[in-house]
């Protein structure tokens, strides 16, 4: 029985964690960074304690304060969110140890699947396909150059512990393989502490296709449909969807089913991801697992109707999944946009400081997770992800249309967005046609586009300045309070910067 829940983790997905405990009756509590003193996980959670200073591994990711604050007051279960200690087995053990439920897999199933190396050579044993690549950790480049050979250029430096896009180098020939190899221990080694390197044939013109996994004590495991996340930045996600439209129910239940068999190799426990990528070819590569909630499960939420949080606490505290595979049904289509605190017309540089003020949108079929609200800080020393726009819709043109509407109802004051980005790509024609790679934002000349979108920004923003100087002259003319007539005429002159003109769409 779970009756308390510490959660180790701050933002949206505190946020997120402390609404399903709510729903459930159970409490919640939060742990907060000096940086984090007024953030809103902390306001909802019903206890909360101060961790320590703003950097992350003197906070988030001290296992032994966490453990600290978990004993004293008493939580039944932690959970992890994802980032920071979601993924770490040692934080899986040491929960174990002091009696805490760790809201996800065992720290043993956790150290298999987050060496991807291994997990990739247990899964091919298994029938699973999987990239071309070398069967074990490369100590030496001789070795990665032989199978570069072998297997043919282009190929993919990758390391065996690496994340969130992180780790990951592309190597055209063999003098580059070489270069790249030597950087990538020394990244392997600053980043993750080891520098255990394996080395993939690059694919091209790949989708990142994923497929949701729940897996209970009993052994029953599910899949809950795909997600298609091939709009990428530097291997990492910024538009999610489901249902992928280059996956047909045939092929949604073949490879659905090898994401079970994934989960049961591997004897996961509770949610999970089975992370492949599909050629031009329709053949799907399996290349990690993700052993935690995913960023971007509110896609099957909304296309599935399960809450998979709530699923989480359930199937942590013993219970089996209360639904069989037959019973679930993909019904619509959902979109979600990653608004991260960046600038896209400047190579995605962070942003941050305070948001003096922001407007959320919503209407139908709009959900969006976030932890903004005006006066908040978005702080520099964490991930940039500042809020989850999400829309459903019966197909995916009415999903298109809800997102759109949102995005130019969003309004972040104070720092930059990825909101400008998501306009252009929403109104894209390959996009429209679901016409997806991992390499979408270049193929496509994205950042062109968004480009001259800012352009008539400028342009409309001079007229409206000279627009604004003649009716200022007529006013004085008469002898009225220029000000306050001009006020609600040059909204776009208070906006301030480019970008945030552009959050607005004028
Ligand atoms: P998702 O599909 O859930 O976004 P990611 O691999 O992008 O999966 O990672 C989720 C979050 O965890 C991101 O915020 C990412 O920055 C962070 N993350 C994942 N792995 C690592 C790692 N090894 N080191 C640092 N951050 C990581
Ligand atoms: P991470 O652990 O950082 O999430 P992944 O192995 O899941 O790393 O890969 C992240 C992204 O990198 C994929 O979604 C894809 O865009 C790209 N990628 C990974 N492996 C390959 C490959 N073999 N060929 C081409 N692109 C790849
Ligand atoms: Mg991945």
């Amino acid at each position: 029985m779970i009756n308390k829940i510490l959660i180790a983790n701050r933002g949206e997905i505190a946020i997120r964690v402390v609404r399903a405990c709510r729903e459930l009756g159970i409490k919640s509590v939060a742990i907060y960074s000096d940086e984090d003193t007024q953030a809103m996980n902390v306001r909802l959670a019903d206890e909360a304690y101060h961790i320590g200073p703003s950097n992350p591994s003197e906070s988030y990711l001290r296992i032994d304060k966490i453990i600290d604050i978990g004993e004293k007051c008493g939580a039944d279960a932690i959970h992890p969110g994802y980032g920071f200690l979601s993924e770490n087995s040692d934080f899986a053990l040491a929960c174990k140890k002091s009696g805490i439920i760790f809201i996800g897999p065992s720290s043993e199933t956790l150290e298999l699947v987050g060496d991807k190396m291994r997990c990739k050579a247990m899964m091919k044993k298994a029938g699973v396909p999987v990239v071309p690549g070398s069967d074990g950790t490369l100590e030496e480049v001789e070795k990665a150059l032989d199978l570069a050979n072998e297997i043919g250029y282009p190929v993919l430096v990758k390391s065996a512990y690496g994340g969130g896009g992180r780790g990951i180098r592309l190597a055209n020939e063999e003098k580059q393989l070489r270069q790249e190899f030597e950087m990538a221990a020394m990244e392997s080694k600053s980043a993750f502490g080891r520098s255990a390197l394996y080395i993939e044939k690059s694919l091209s013109k790949i989708r990142h296709i994923e497929f949701q996994l729940i897996r209970d004590a009993e052994g029953n495991s599910l899949h809950l449909f795909e997600r298609e996340c091939s709009i990428q930045r530097r291997h990492q996600k910024l538009i999610e969807m489901s249902p992928s439209p280059a996956v047909d129910p045939e092929t949604r239940d073949r490879i659905g089913m090898i994401a079970t068999k994934i989960a049961d190799i591997s004897d996961y426990l509770n949610a999970g991801t089975a992370e492949f990528l599909r050629d031009d070819d329709r053949n799907f590569y399996f290349i990690e697992i993700n052993s935690r909630l995913q960023v971007e499960h509110p896609v099957t939420e909304l296309v599935t109707g399960v809450d998979l949080v709530k699923l989480q606490i359930q199937i942590a505290s013993g219970k089996t999944i209360p639904f069989k595979q037959s019973d679930l049904k993909l019904n619509g289509c959902a979109i979600e946009c990653r608004i991260n605190a960046e600038d896209p017309l400047s190579d995605f540089v962070p942003s941050f400081g305070t948001v003096p003020s922001c407007v959320i949108p919503y209407g139908p079929g709009i959900r969006v997770d976030t932890y903004l609200f005006p006066g908040c800080r978005v702080s520099g020393y964490y991930d940039s992800l500042i809020a989850k726009l999400l829309a459903w819709g019966r197909d995916f043109d009415e999903a298109k249309g809800r997102v759109k509407n949102a995005l130019n109802e969003f309004y972040v004051e104070g720092i930059q967005t990825t909101i400008p980005l998501y306009k252009t790509i929403i109104d894209d024609p390959a996009f429209i046609i679901g016409d997806l790679s991992t390499d979408y934002l270049d193929r496509f000349k994205i950042f062109d586009k968004v480009h001259i979108m800012a352009k008539e920004y400028m342009k409309k923003n001079v007229d409206a300045i000279v627009a604004t100087a003649l009716l200022h002259n007529v006013l004085v003319k008469r002898g009225i309070d220029m000000q306050q007539k001009t006020n609600k005429r040059s909204r776009w002159k208070e906006k301030g910067t480019f970008a945030q003109g552009l959050n607005y769409g004028i």
